[in-house]
């Protein structure tokens, strides 16, 4: 069944906001996580030192697109929106470019230019530049470093997750949890009996004096929303023989697995846990026919076959679950229940643009990006006419996919021959009536790579003013901390 056509967004767009070239201070040490908090490291965007003084947010919804970059957002606005539309966050009144730094696990001082979920999401919850896979903990010396959920909460507000990948997946899990390696995600990932050797895990079982795997990790701490996937990471027995999910129902967590669970919640239900899938959620949109990037191919007298267009559809494995825009106006109704207590932190992501992208499926991801449009807007209308919520839309790392001409700008001459480009490639026929070539060039025939790229940054509300220019990634934490008025450590 084909989607109906999004509305479109006819608002006239002037250039996006400047880069602005703001003194840039090179601080390779900085990897070092405790070290950035002892040497002063903890820098705020330019110019912005007396910004905690001014108004607070008493709520956060921080967004993660996972894998956006510029190419993956201007993929998604041109087939949903048309290329001159805009996504809600596009109207949002600050944005900025913010460097993904990442650094070397083995030489914490040397950088590494292409980050992943672990790391992208260390550098938004906890503020820190850490190495690949690691999950708000220092590259090199394994501190755990304090995240922006665990100093909301701290402070007496209650905390939300929402994802379309498992509880535990790298992004998720950097705000709750601690742990040198991403896939150490539930108690049978931490000694190798799900298959995998998993190393670095086995030093973080509790028996030897760890904190566990992050299910277990997550199952301790108390976050009163928790919405994704990975039921299988959470269906299994702790070290002491207690099944996950039965431990956080005895802690009081109502346990839904389906949209109509979910969405018959009682209001005054305190904590929750919704499973909707063993893993990653299905995603909302596919090829038609499941079509996807694929190589091009060339006919025998070397010219490259013309490739089949297609359009994007609903995908039928999407089934009942919630989307993503469902789990996200329910987690609101939760963290706003009676009197709302002293506000919420909520971090609210869509896992599957970056899933996809390694897939080389251009609907999968455009589909997610929708999702993500969509629970944005769904908090724009729960912060309609308030001043006390800041909302934050983020992305942890660049992904491969790139726009390319199609037909070949080349076809026809000079060049003796039409170029196209040598790794997978898409063509889809745009909601506009046109052609857009979707190429995924990182990887010839297997997964797809991220890139290094610097990527968006967007926010609105209070403290959102301090996101402008060039900033680092780490930056968003601070923004983030100083509109609640947080210490920057926990006390
Ligand atoms: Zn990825």
């Amino acid at each position: 069944m084909t989607r109906t056509t999004p509305p479109r967004n006819s608002s006239n767009h002037g250039p996006a906001g400047s880069n602005a070239g703001s003194p840039v201070r090179i601080a390779r040490w900085c990897g070092l996580g405790l070290l950035m908090v002892a040497a002063g490291c903890t820098f705020g965007p330019p110019g912005t030192s007396q910004a905690a003084a001014q108004d607070r947010a008493r709520n956060v919804i921080l967004f993660v697109g996972d894998g956006v970059d510029d190419s993956q957002l201007t993929i998604g606005r041109n087939y949903l929106l048309g290329a001159d539309g805009a996504f809600s966050f596009d109207d949002f009144p600050h944005r900025a470019a913010a460097k993904v730094l990442t650094v070397e696990e083995e030489s914490p001082d040397k950088p590494q230019y292409v980050g992943d979920s672990a790391s992208g999401g260390t550098a938004l919850s906890a503020g820190v530049v850490t190495s690949r896979g690691r999950i708000a903990t220092t590259a090199g010396s394994d501190e755990d470093v304090v995240t922006i959920l665990e100093l909301a909460e701290a402070a007496g507000k209650r905390t939300g997750i929402v994802t379309t990948a498992s509880l535990t997946d790298a992004t998720p899990a950097s705000f709750v949890a601690h742990i040198s390696r991403r896939f150490c995600e539930g108690p049978m990932d931490m000694d190798g009996a799900r298959g995998g050797t998993m190393p670095g895990c086995p030093e973080d079982k509790k028996s030897n004096g760890g904190p566990g795997s992050i299910a277990e990790q997550i199952a301790d701490a108390d976050v009163e929303v928790l919405l994704g996937g990975g039921k299988r990471h959470f269906d299994q027995a702790d070290e002491g023989g207690a099944n996950l999910i039965d431990k956080m129902k005895e802690r009081g967590y109502a346990v839904v697995e389906n949209a109509v669970q979910l969405s018959s919640l009682a209001e005054d239900t305190e904590k929750v846990l919704g499973l909707f899938g063993s893993s990653t959620l299905p995603v909302e949109w596919s090829g038609e026919n499941q079509l996807r990037a694929r190589p091009v191919k060339l006919s025998s007298d070397g010219q490259p076959e013309p490739v089949e267009p297609f359009s994007c559809v609903e995908n039928p494995a999407f089934g009942e679950r919630p989307t993503l825009e469902a789990m996200t106006r329910q987690a609101l109704a939760l963290l706003t229940a009676g009197d709302g207590g002293e506000g919420f932190f909520l971090m609210v992501e869509s896992a599957s643009i970056d899933k996809q992208a390694h897939a080389a499926n251009p609907c999968g991801q455009i589909g997610e990006t929708q999702a993500l449009d969509d629970s944005v807007k769904a908090v724009l209308e729960f912060a309609m006419g308030r001043d006390d919520t800041l909302i934050v839309v983020a992305s942890d790392h660049g992904h491969s996919p790139q726009i390319v001409p199609y037909p070949s700008m080349f076809a026809g001459g000079p060049v003796p021959q039409p170029q196209y480009p040598p790794g997978k490639l898409a063509v889809l026929e745009t909601l506009e009536g046109s052609l857009m070539g979707i190429s995924y060039g990182s990887n010839k025939l297997g997964i797809e790579e991220h890139i290094g790229t610097q990527i968006p940054v967007f926010a609105s509300g209070p403290g959102a003013e301090r996101v402008r220019g060039l900033m680092r990634q780490s930056d968003v934490f601070d923004v983030m901390r100083e509109a609640m008025g947080l210490p920057r450590e926990r006390k």
